[in-house]
């Protein structure tokens, strides 16, 4: 809503939009119709959402609307959201995008579900994803596959695919995914939106369907870092529900977007430049990091030489916790069910004809490494392993404060080429895993073009360490000004 002809109210961040509804310029229904529209518009192209749910976001906007008049706002009243498919919410189907939840109508509403609608933000409808989170580019769906708002021939990548699709072609102003192994990084980082995953225990799963528990955690996708703290601070902190939540008090994140980082020291891992990076995002994430030593930081070269395991560990330890959690979907309480004749056979059939062969393979997996007999060569070692790598994370942040890197070796590429090769595909979350592996937090920022498609900055941060994270990635945001304006119908305008 600034300069150059007046913004739709569908393309503003949320920042804009609440200064506009505060300000009575712009009412909550307004805002909600303005995307309800554009989702009709857009959404036959990009397959961003799973279900729309229009009257509900109507009649809850209309109650921010009173809420506003009452001069009762908090930061997300009014503002319309969506959430990825695997976050449970009462009333609302929740299908991970399978087979086998497809009738799935959850009787409670996620944590995080629940803090939103707490805070007044109105949910417009449910992200596609990747089945059961397993993927990297939302052609695992069972339902159908998303595609990229900045071409149409490419995919969004994944798992949360359809929550960075609408947030960067205007269907929502944010939404949530589940960050496993780098299901929100990297889609933003494909679809030039800012992508945030919290450290392990930040931000409550309760109500996130589990795919990897040590691992999974639940973030925010926006179209600003700004954005992305206003988010955090509504939907972090303490919840008994979630075994593994984190007893700390929630700052507020926006409040320490200062803009200032001199002599912030920042870490450059050599390993996260290695074979396989395409040179447009390394050429793409090298000026960024550029960008940051301009404003300041204290930029050098260093080395975390058991990254290369980290993809090897993550496809031992994701792929057992998953055969365990999966293991519940049987046919008996919930979710699809075939009958047969023995209850052995009910439950074969079930299995087979309800999980999609990317999720058969991840349970066949985890099965195989928590065997006996290979549970020691494979699962035991694997978490040894893992404790390494932590280990190698705190060491770094013993000297830095921060670490970048790119978020994907790739710009988004097109729909089938990866899906007959799953090595390929895994390959594609090879940065952002270690996130996982160590529990921290990391940030995907769009950092300009390659080829006319988005690369992301990745920066990571020790445990707990988000306000630095956002500080610096909204300093650099501000000063690259590469911020996306939703795609579809623009590309990168500067600020
Ligand atoms: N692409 C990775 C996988 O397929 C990560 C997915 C995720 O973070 N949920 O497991």
């Amino acid at each position: 809503m600034d300069g150059g002809g007046e913004a739709q109210p569908w393309a503003l961040t949320i920042g804009q939009a609440r200064e506009a509804l505060d300000s009575r310029r712009l009412s909550a229904a307004e805002l909600v119709s303005s995307v309800l529209a554009r989702i009709d518009a857009v959404e036959p192209a990009v397959g961003a959402f799973v279900t729309v749910t229009a009257e509900r976001a109507m009649e809850q906007a209309r109650m921010a609307d009173e809420r506003i008049g009452r001069g009762r706002a908090g930061p997300l009243t009014g503002i319309p959201v969506q959430l990825k498919d695997n976050l449970c919410t009462r009333g609302i189907r929740t299908t991970c995008s399978s087979r086998m939840l497809e009738g799935f109508v959850p009787t409670y509403d996620s944590a995080v579900a629940e803090r939103l609608e707490d805070a007044g933000a109105v949910l417009v409808g449910k992200g596609n994803l990747d089945e059961f989170a397993m993927g990297s580019s939302t052609e695992n769906s069972a339902l159908f596959p998303t595609r990229n708002p900045h071409d149409l021939g490419r995919v969004p990548g994944g798992s949360s695919g359809g929550p960075a699709a609408a947030v960067s072609a205007g269907e929502a102003l944010f939404s949530l995914g589940s960050d496993t192994g780098g299901s929100i990084r990297q889609p933003a980082s494909l679809c030039g939106v800012v992508g945030l995953k919290p450290t392990y225990g930040l931000v409550s799963r309760y109500g996130l369907i589990a795919f990897a528990s040590s691992l999974d955690q639940v973030g925010p996708l926006t179209r600003t870092v700004g954005d992305a703290a206003l988010v955090l601070s509504a939907i972090a902190g303490r919840d008994a529900r979630d075994a593994t939540s984190l007893d700390r008090p929630v700052p507020d994140y926006a409040s320490s977007l200062s803009g200032a980082i001199r002599g912030l020291r920042i870490g450059v891992p050599a390993e996260y430049f290695a074979e396989g990076i395409e040179p447009g995002v390394e050429a793409r994430v090298r000026e960024a990091i550029g960008v940051l030593e301009d404003l300041g930081a204290e930029v050098s070269e260093t080395s975390l030489p058991h990254t290369r395991h980290a993809l090897s560990v993550y496809y031992i330890i994701a792929p057992a916790e998953a055969s365990s959690n999966l293991a519940r979907y049987d046919g008996v309480k919930y979710g699809y069910s075939a009958d047969a004749g023995t209850m052995d056979e009910s439950l074969e059939r079930t299995r087979s004809e309800g999980f999609g062969p990317e999720v058969k393979r991840r349970i066949m997996l985890g099965t195989y490494a928590l065997s006996a007999g290979y549970y020691d060569a494979y699962y035991l070692r694997a978490q040894r392993v893992r404790t390494i790598i932590r280990r190698e994370f705190a060491e770094a942040f013993g000297e830095y404060d921060l670490l970048a890197a790119p978020t994907s070796p790739t710009v988004a590429f097109r729909l089938g080429e990866k899906v007959q090769d799953p090595l390929q595909m895994y390959l594609n979350d090879i940065f952002t895993m270690p996130a996982n592996i160590a529990g921290i937090p990391a940030i995907s920022v769009p950092a300009g073009l390659a080829g006319g498609l988005p690369v992301g900055l990745q920066l990571m941060a020790p445990h707990m360490g988000e306000e630095t994270l956002l500080r610096a990635a909204d300093a650099y945001e501000r000063a690259a000004g590469h911020r996306m304006e939703p795609s579809m119908d623009g590309g990168e305008t500067p600020r």
